[in-house]
């Protein structure tokens, strides 16, 4: 198994004994090698043992201090150990703790939900909450269902979606049947029913022809596309198109070119297709959107000016609840919830933990922190820095063919070769490999390593995406331990 070592100008890949897919090291306390009950993703390698969070810290127990530059996968907004948040838990806990959503509301999910559609301007009218992000994108498409079947029942059925190539909606097999992740398709792909087909993402470091292409010009050869497939399925079955207005997981903080979204608007439109913003990974102010007359404080990457798009059903998860709770969410707009109510009045989708109150009053508390310390504006002026710093530092490296992003949401794809951009040829080797040499002392610092930039296998990147509240010092000592050494 490769582990990357990059020195100044040099990628080495030397050869361990440690998988790839693992990531996780040998040495710890006992405890840490005593064999694991827990069904973790490798079966032979255990995760580090988290023993306390605190702040940007998680500590070990091995005793070493990690500074965590992901907050996992772009969740732990606020840090770690909140004592607002947990108070608010626990106050909520001494109120009540759960109660079933079909009989019963609850001040925590209906503040939360007021607080949800009050920050899209009321685009958004209805927030209905789960427990992941997957099991909000399976409600977004299980909602646009419902909505045509309602809409026109006699009409041809609308069950077709379509996403893009590389993109990951989720884990869930409705979510996995949408989305383009080859690796984390393949072995259920016999099982996935949904009827869905993917076009080309907007990916300008991979997907431009070739640097004479203009931005517009490619944009406007990926409406094109979309066009075409449209056609290609009969415009009438498509239920919706689905994307992530910045690609998080599967190519690594990706924003769209202008203009983009406006395009792939008008081909929905055109059609009668809703469209579906899943902001599962870039939402709830990891962008840092800039503010606009219309949204003076934005949360939402589509009021970004950006992307400038107001989607029909987006999802929102990790940053939503910054890991106090497991909560996520799908909203949608009042075109959608009008037909429902028209129709047979109901959304036939419920779970047992919809809603649950104390995943609600957490998330609560996160977004009031966010709103009240006005800590968008520190995503954006942080993420201004960690970008300049990135680039000053490895903007040249052999190894790094791409580093992008929006606010606190950054990713360096690593290259074999900078001209032709070739992928190292071992699939995470040098993302898992850097991730591991963080992990080490003296660096200490915890980076996100994911793959499938080229083609939804090869190709791999880093994600950093640390909290909104860190300040100038913080983002210094995180590029100074990300990486490359
Ligand atoms: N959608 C996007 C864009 C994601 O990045 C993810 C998770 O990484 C999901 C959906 C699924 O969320 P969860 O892992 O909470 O189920």
């Amino acid at each position: 198994t490769a582990v990357a070592i990059v020195n100044d100008g040099n990628v080495t890949i030397e050869q361990s004994n440690r998988s790839p897919q693992s990531g996780h090291r040998t040495e710890g306390p006992v405890e840490s090698r005593e064999k694991s009950a827990v069904l973790h993703r490798s079966l032979s390698h255990d995760p580090f043992r988290v023993v306390s969070g605190e702040g940007n810290y998680l500590r070990l127990s091995n005793g070493q201090n990690i500074f965590d530059a992901t907050g996992g996968a772009a969740v732990a907004c606020l840090g770690h150990g909140n004592k607002r948040v947990r108070q608010a838990v626990m106050d909520q806990m001494d109120c009540v703790s759960y109660c079933h959503s079909l009989f019963y509301a609850t001040a925590a999910a209906e503040d939360l939900a007021r607080l949800l559609t009050t920050s899209t301007g009321g685009e958004m009218v209805r927030a209905f909450f789960v427990s992941s992000g997957s099991e909000a994108v399976e409600a977004a498409l299980k909602l646009a269902r419902q909505y045509h079947l309602e809409k026109k029942p006699g009409e041809p059925q609308r069950k077709h979606f379509i996403a893009r190539q590389q993109s990951y909606h989720g884990t869930t097999l409705g979510a996995l049947a949408v989305g383009g992740h080859v690796a984390r398709r393949e072995v259920f792909e016999p099982i996935l029913s949904i009827n869905s087909s993917r076009v080309s993402p907007c990916y300008t470091y991979r997907g431009m022809s070739s640097v004479l292409e203009h931005e517009t010009a490619y944009v406007r050869r990926l409406e094109a596309e979309l066009e075409v497939e449209f056609q290609r399925v009969g415009p009438d079955s498509v239920a919706a198109f689905i994307a992530e207005p910045v690609v998080g997981a599967a190519l690594g903080c990706v924003p769209a070119a202008k203009g983009y979204f406006q395009a792939v608007r008008r081909v929905c439109d055109r059609h009668g297709a809703l469209l579906i913003f899943d902001e599962v990974m870039c939402g709830a102010g990891r962008i840092g959107p800039e503010s606009t007359a219309r949204f003076s404080s934005p949360l939402h990457a589509w009021q970004d000016p950006h992307i400038g798009v107001v989607p029909d059903i987006m999802t929102m998860g990790k940053g939503l609840g910054g890991g106090y709770m497991p909560i996520a969410a799908m909203l949608a707009n009042e075109r959608v919830i009008d037909v429902l109510q028209r129709g047979t009045g109901a959304f036939s989708h419920g779970q047992t933990y919809q809603g649950h109150p104390l995943a609600c009053r957490a998330a609560l508390e996160v977004q009031r922190i966010i709103a009240e310390d006005d800590l968008v504006a520190n995503v954006r002026k942080q993420g201004v820095l960690l970008g300049k710093l990135l680039m000053d530092k490895l903007g040249t490296h052999p190894a790094v063919g791409d580093i992008r992003g929006r606010g606190l949401f950054w990713a360096i794809e690593f290259v074999s070769n900078k001209t032709t951009k070739e992928p190292f040829e071992s699939t995470e080797a040098v993302a898992m490999g850097v991730h591991e040499l963080g992990m080490q002392d003296p660096y200490n610092i915890s980076l996100y390593p994911g793959t499938g930039t080229v083609d939804g296998r090869r190709g791999d990147h880093i994600i950093l995406a640390p909290a909104y509240n860190v300040n100038e010092n913080e983002i210094r000592h995180v590029v100074d331990t990300t990486v490359l050494v």
